[in-house]
Order: C-alpha cells, then structure tokens, then sequence
C-alpha cells in the first residue's frame, strides 16, 4: 500500500467539532503523530501507533511523519483547531522542502478544522464580523518587535484581532505591553473578550472593557479577542451580552 500523509485539524475541543472528513483520516491512520495534548485526543484501536511529542520539537516530528509515509504508513499529523494557523502544516511543508526529492512524491493532504478564534466568536456573537486578523503573541518564532509592530499598525487600521498564544509562565509580560500598547491607542471602553478553553467543560468567557483588562485574565488556553472600534454588547437580563461588529462602516 503507498503511503499517505494527512495533516488535520482536531477543533478546538469538543468530539462535536471534528469534522467527519477528520474523523475519517483518523479511522484509517496506520500513525498518529503530534504534540502529546494533541495525541491523548485519538482513543487508542488495535492497528494505530501513537506517536507523541514536546511542544517544541515541529521539524523533527514533521521528518518523522515523512518517513513514515515514505515507508508506506497511513500517517496523521494532528494539531488542535485548524493545521493551518499557527500549528503543523507549515511545518511540515518546511520539512518538506528542506528534505529528500522522493517526499514530493507522497500524497499529502491538509485537512482543515475550527480554529480557536472562530469557535470563540460564535461562542460571543459576532465579535470578527466585519475585517479582522491574527497574531501569535508568541516570540518563540519571531522577534517581539515584529509582534508589537503588527499589532500597533493592526489596531490603527481598526480591524478587530484575534490573539492566539497570549500569555504562558515562561512569557508573562507580553500580554501586558500588548494591553499597555491598545491603552495608547484606543478608548478605554474598547470590548476585549478573553475567552478560555472554548468548547470544553472547562469554557469560560468574559468582556470586558479595556479599562478593566488585566493581563491575569489570559492564559494558554485562550484565546483574546480585540474588538475594532464598532464592536459592541448588546446586554441582555440573566443572559450573557452578545458581542458583535457590524456588517458596515459608514462612508
Ligand atoms: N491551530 C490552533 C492554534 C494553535 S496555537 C487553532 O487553529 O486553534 C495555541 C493557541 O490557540 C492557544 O494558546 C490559544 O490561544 C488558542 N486556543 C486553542 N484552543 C483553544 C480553545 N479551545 N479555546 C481558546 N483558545 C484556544
């Protein structure tokens, strides 16, 4: 049998959210390989290796899932909410490109899933209803002046923003100079909502205004949203607010 290699989406959690093409790939893998959380998602069968590893460790987890394939295994690379942003098919392709001519042959397939900031803004309302974008707070990949320059033009051009990666223990103080920065550059009654471990048992989500953001309110396990200047909340009695942007920006 040739080989195969499926690079997939889990969603952000919930069994509900894996696409049935996702939940197809995994049914057929020979080999599951990803980050350990990742991993420990896929029930174990007779017939699947499981194959977890550390965070930190994306082209050397991509090299083995292309020898595997190139051996002749059903391999699926797993990352959490969608493959594609800020997760493992960039990293596979940079192995890919970097490695032996005969990887070109393997058929690789990306196969995508609910990314955080979508499963969070349904979870809110509407929040990136109009122009949006997203940053990694994360400097492990690239140099905090980057981050802030992208954020500083990000907020002047109003769009609403998605943080992914927004505060761990080893980076406490990135979030606060994002929050020091949007203080410069926006009302204090911009909406931020910090929503945590969407679509889990564990879902919490909490706007607020700028003026009352602090950095505690973040962690790695969530997700924050950056209204743009129309965004809005619409309270509601013994009901959380609907957190929505308009569809229109008057001309
Ligand atoms: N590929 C993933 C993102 C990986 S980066 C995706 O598309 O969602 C990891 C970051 O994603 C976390 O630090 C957090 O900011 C966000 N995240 C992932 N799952 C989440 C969830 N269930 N709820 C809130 N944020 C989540």
């Amino acid at each position: 049998m040739n080989g195969a290699l499926t690079i997939a989406g889990l969603g952000p959690g919930s069994e509900a959210m894996v696409t049935p093409e996702v939940q197809a790939a995994l049914d057929a893998a020979s080999d599951v390989i990803g980050y350990i959380p990742y991993v420990a998602r896929v029930p174990d069968r007779a017939g699947l290796t499981k194959h977890a590893s550390d965070n930190r460790v994306e082209i050397d987890r991509s090299n083995h899932a292309l020898t595997l394939a190139a051996e002749g295994k059903q391999v699926v690379v797993v990352s959490s909410g969608d493959p594609g942003v800020f997760a493992m098919a960039s990293a596979v392709f940079e192995a890919l490109e970097a490695g032996p001519q005969a990887w070109r042959d393997i058929q690789i397939t990306v196969l995508p899933g609910i990314t955080a900031m979508l499963a969070a803004a349904a979870a809110a309302g509407a929040p990136l209803g109009h122009d949006f974008c997203a940053i990694n707070l994360s400097d492990n990949l690239k140099p905090w002046a980057l981050i802030e320059k992208r954020l500083r033009l990000a907020v002047e051009a109003d769009f609403a923003i998605a943080l992914y990666n927004p505060r761990s223990k080893t980076r406490p103080e990135g979030f606060e100079r994002t929050l020091d920065l949007l203080r410069q550059q926006c009302a204090p009654t911009r909406l931020i909502t910090f929503a945590r471990a969407v679509s889990t048992p564990d879902q919490t989500l909490n706007t607020v205004p700028l003026r009352d953001a602090t950095p505690e309110m973040a962690d790695m396990r969530t997700v924050v949203l950056i209204g743009s200047s129309a965004t809005r909340a619409i309270p509601r009695k013994g009901k959380p607010p609907i957190i929505y942007t308009p569809r229109s920006v008057p001309s």
